[in-house]
């Protein structure tokens, strides 16, 4: 058996081996210690290998799901090693002492789960693969719960990027590649040629123009995901739709550091709770929150989309009732992409060709409301009609299951009455031996005159005649038609021949009437396969009308408004708020303050100050989710908002507000900043909060100072920059569009009073102190603060202070010019030169005047 498990376990490699023994899931070695410190189960020993007693532990298989479940989150692949036999085909194969054969049919991986216990019904699971050929580089990404299939061509730059955005719970590449991942899979599944053939035999399709234009990159990474899902499900591949293909610079481009920092569909603690997403989120679906997650996390570049899903959202949001409804029809539908998910790779239930139909069923129904709709907005008209075409399937649904399947489909009793007259038979057949059986016993009692007699059954001795034991010897006697079985303590057990005829004809029926269902589960699964893409369809448009009325929900409970996208870069928000922060502070009994910003050609970069506390990150980021929600397709939190599309969206956070990070938190503030420098476009829209303070003072200001400069001579986007450095103000006099606003504040009977609103200008003073008190700082420290305060601020009032010289400063651009200049003469100086015409001094001599002019 160890020679069995050890070749198996070769098999699994780095995954824990779950090896089936009866009822029981055993690990054995290394996997045990393992997997008992994981799920606090016992561990104990059994035989020995090399001398040693061998670590084990095990878990039930019925409840084998559980423990996975907590295997998988902890990071862990599990094998599932099945016996591939039964125990008496073993014996007649191979004496008594056979080993029944087992095999790996299934390896259960973070990003191959279809089951809803290992599932969050709200948010998609994709298992990626990245895929490189000649430079470029792709991600294919399935989730396979529901058979999404998506393909986005990038580059090493944006892999991480992309990877933000999907989130996977998986990430497999190819051996032969650097990138980091969660494995690592032989080379020759990611070759691109053999990706082709492999989606090609796939889809049955002779060409792949049909899916769109797929680039070596891309091909390789298709294959290689799809070679990984074979390889997890042991040739039997999950669900995949046809695949879509995105280019790079169809959504918004946001890195991984802005999604963290704006906590987009994740908070700050990896939960979805405090993030932008469970804040908009009314959806009533699993599936419509997976996409208002998807939404979120990709918002649009194109114009004309967005105009179409926000045409949807403002339908449900003027009306309310229509709304309504359509929510309540939604709340209660099943999760059909998920069940479909299940069916496809095999693990499908009664339960879930119930759940097609049903939901289904309520889809036909939607469609029809929305059919009655007058001068239905034009992404309405496209998606309703998928909503139906399902009729032939759900009638035959209707027919076939009984109203609420069970999810396990041995018991049998799934199939409706009246759906096969053979299986009535067989089930009446049945019935009426259960019914004599129960005559056996009144006969037999008044027969014995025994009234404790009982007929029973159990698992060993099918049914059976059981008698107390005083009253047992009239029936030991060989004509009393009774035959012992067995005598327990206080009761004797008997057969006889009546009553076994009548259990023979309750079993056969029994069984047949199981064999009947089974095949009949068969074929509805084959129907509803058949039409798995047209379902597929199906649960994609229910999920666009939830995600819409659920946008339109949250737009009118928040007093939302319709943004309206132009082409020129311009961002103008009239009282616009923050959805997460509103709701902090409303739950405290506060009240938030909404505040405007223009970011028009004339003044794109705004400086904004103030003190600690005073509302600066809040104002910052409100608008950074702003064009998030806008480009998404949902209403804004504003009274009114007019965006320029943002192509890319920085977010960048000061590194010491960053220490929970944990790296070089400077070092990671400029090689953040630095990306900005290097990306940002016109269109691009930039929050900087505090950049530079991850140092000494000196250094930020100066870096600081540097930065604005380059955003706005070089970078030229739409940016807010929130500082605490008072010096950089001065950068309005030379920089024509920067602008300068403060959040205010106001001393008032020696308190201070934050009131979170936008002015412009200059903040008057920093009021340090004033937050410092607020914080509780003893008044004795407050005091020596003063004093010395008093003191920094005569010294800074001779000297000029920190930023005493920066006025003399050229301008950034004049200074680029300069190092232009420099950079050209020197050029210009080596072209002159004709090599091959110098002699050795010569050449010296022409080295030392090119290091002259460098
Ligand atoms: P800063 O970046 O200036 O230090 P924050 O933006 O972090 O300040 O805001 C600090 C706190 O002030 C927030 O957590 C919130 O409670 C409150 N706040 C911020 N903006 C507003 C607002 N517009 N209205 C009401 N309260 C606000």
């Amino acid at each position: 058996m160890i020679a069995q498990y050890l070749a198996l376990k070769a098999e699994a490699q780095d995954c824990l081996l779950f090896y089936r023994m009866g009822d029981f899931f055993e690990m054995f070695f290394e996997d045990a210690r393992i997997a008992a410190a994981c799920l606090d189960i016992a561990l104990t020993g059994r035989g020995e290998h090399d001398g040693e007693r061998i670590p084990m532990c095990g878990v039930p298989v019925h409840a084998a799901t559980a423990y996975l479940q907590r295997l998988i989150k902890a990071g862990h692949r599990v094998a599932i090693a099945e016996q591939t036999e039964t125990p008496e085909a073993a014996k007649k194969r191979g004496g008594s002492k056979a080993l029944v054969a087992r095999a790996i049919v299934r390896v259960v991986t973070a990003g191959t789960l279809t089951e809803e216990a290992l599932l969050d019904a709200r948010a998609a699971n994709w298992c990626v693969a990245v895929g490189e050929a000649g430079g470029d580089v792709a991600v294919a990404a399935a989730d396979v719960s529901t058979g999404r299939f998506e393909i986005f061509e990038t580059d090493l730059a944006g892999l991480g990027a992309t990877l933000a955005r999907l989130n996977p719970a998986e990430v497999v590449a190819s051996e032969a590649s650097e990138i980091d991942a969660t494995s690592h899979r032989p080379r020759a599944q990611f070759d691109s040629a053999g990706g082709e053939t492999r989606l090609k035999s796939l889809y049955g399709v002779a060409t792949l123009d049909g899916f769109g234009q797929f680039s070596r990159a891309a091909l390789s990474a298709a294959g290689g995901l799809v070679a990984y899902l074979d390889h997890t499900a042991k040739g039997a591949l999950p669900f995949l739709r046809p695949p879509v293909l995105h280019a790079d610079d169809a959504s918004m481009a946001i890195d991984a550091a802005t999604r963290e920092s704006l906590e987009l569909t994740l908070a700050t603690g990896g939960t979805r709770k405090g993030s932008l997403l469970d804040s908009v989120d009314r959806t009533v679906t699993g599936a419509g929150a997976r996409l208002l997650g998807q939404d979120i996390a990709a918002p649009l570049m194109d114009a004309g989309a967005i105009g179409a899903r926000l045409d949807l959202v403002q339908r449900f949001h003027d009306e309310p009732n229509l709304r309504e409804t359509l929510r309540s029809s939604l709340r209660a539908l099943p999760d059909i992409g998920r069940a479909l998910g299940r069916i496809v790779a095999g693990r499908g239930s009664p339960r879930d060709l119930g759940q097609l139909r049903d939901g289904l069923d309520a889809a036909w129904g939607l469609g029809e409301r929305l059919h009655q709709l007058a001068a239905p907005p034009p992404l309405l008209a496209e998606i309703a009609p998928r909503l139906q075409g399902h009729g032939a399937l759900i009638d035959l649904l209707k027919r076939a299951l009984v109203p609420e399947p069970p999810i396990d489909a041995a018991g049998g009793g799934y199939i409706a009455e009246g759906f096969d007259a053979a299986l009535d038979d067989l089930r009446h057949t049945g019935a009426g031996g259960r019914r004599a059986i129960a005559a056996l016993e009144a006969d037999y009692r008044k027969r014995t005159g025994i009234a404790a007699l009982k007929i029973r059954h159990n698992g060993v001795l099918g049914y059976h005649v059981e008698v107390p034991a005083r009253a047992a010897d009239a029936l030991m006697a060989p004509e009393s038609g009774f035959t012992h079985r067995q005598t327990l303590a206080g009761v004797v057990r008997f057969n006889a021949a009546d009553l076994h005829e009548a259990a023979m004809q309750v079993t056969q029926a029994g069984n047949h009437a199981l064999a009947a269902e089974a095949s009949h589960l068969e074929d509805l699964t084959e129907t509803a396969l058949a039409r798995r893409h047209e379902i597929a369809v199906t649960a994609d448009a229910l999920a666009r009308i939830d995600v819409a009325a659920g946008l339109a929900e949250r737009a009118a409970e928040g007093g939302w408004a319709r943004p309206a996208l132009v082409d020129h870069a311009c961002f103008e928000v009239e009282g616009g708020r923050h959805p997460v922060v509103e709701a902090a502070v409303a739950r405290a009994g506060g009240r938030f303050v909404a505040n405007d910003c223009d970011l028009s050609e004339a003044s794109r970069l705004w400086l904004v100050t103030g003190p600690n506390m005073g509302g600066k990150s809040t104002f910052l980021r409100q608008n950074a989710l702003i064009a998030v929600l806008a480009q998404a397709g949902s209403y804004v939190p504003a009274a009114r908002a007019k965006l320029g599309l943002v192509d890319r969206l920085f977010s960048r956070v000061g590194a010491s507000d960053n220490l929970a990070r944990g790296r070089s938190t400077f070092m990671v503030e400029m090689v953040e900043t630095a990306a900005i420098l290097a990306q940002a476009t016109p269109r691009s829209f930039v929050i900087l909060d505090e950049v530079g303070r991850g140092t000494s003072t000196y250094d930020g200001l100066a870096i600081a100072w540097a930065v604005v400069e380059a955003i706005h001579e070089d970078n030229r986007c739409r940016c807010l920059f929130a500082t605490h450095y008072h010096e950089l103000t001065r950068l309005a006099e030379r920089c024509e569009a920067l602008s300068l606003h403060h959040v205010r504040a106001r001393e008032w009977k020696g308190e201070l009073v934050l009131l979170h609103e936008l002015a412009t200008g200059p903040a008057d003073r920093s009021y340090g102190l004033a937050v410092a008190r607020l914080a509780g700082l003893p008044p004795a420290t407050i005091a020596r603060a003063k004093s010395v305060l008093a003191k920094l601020e005569a010294g800074r009032a001779k000297t000029g202070g920190l930023a005493a010289g920066l006025d003399d400063l050229p301008l950034f651009a004049a200074v680029a010019a300069q190092e232009a200049d420099a950079v050209d003469e020197l050029r210009s100086a080596l072209t002159a030169i004709d090599v091959d015409a110098l002699s050795p001094r010569e050449a010296l001599e022409a080295l030392y005047r090119l290091k002259g002019l460098a």
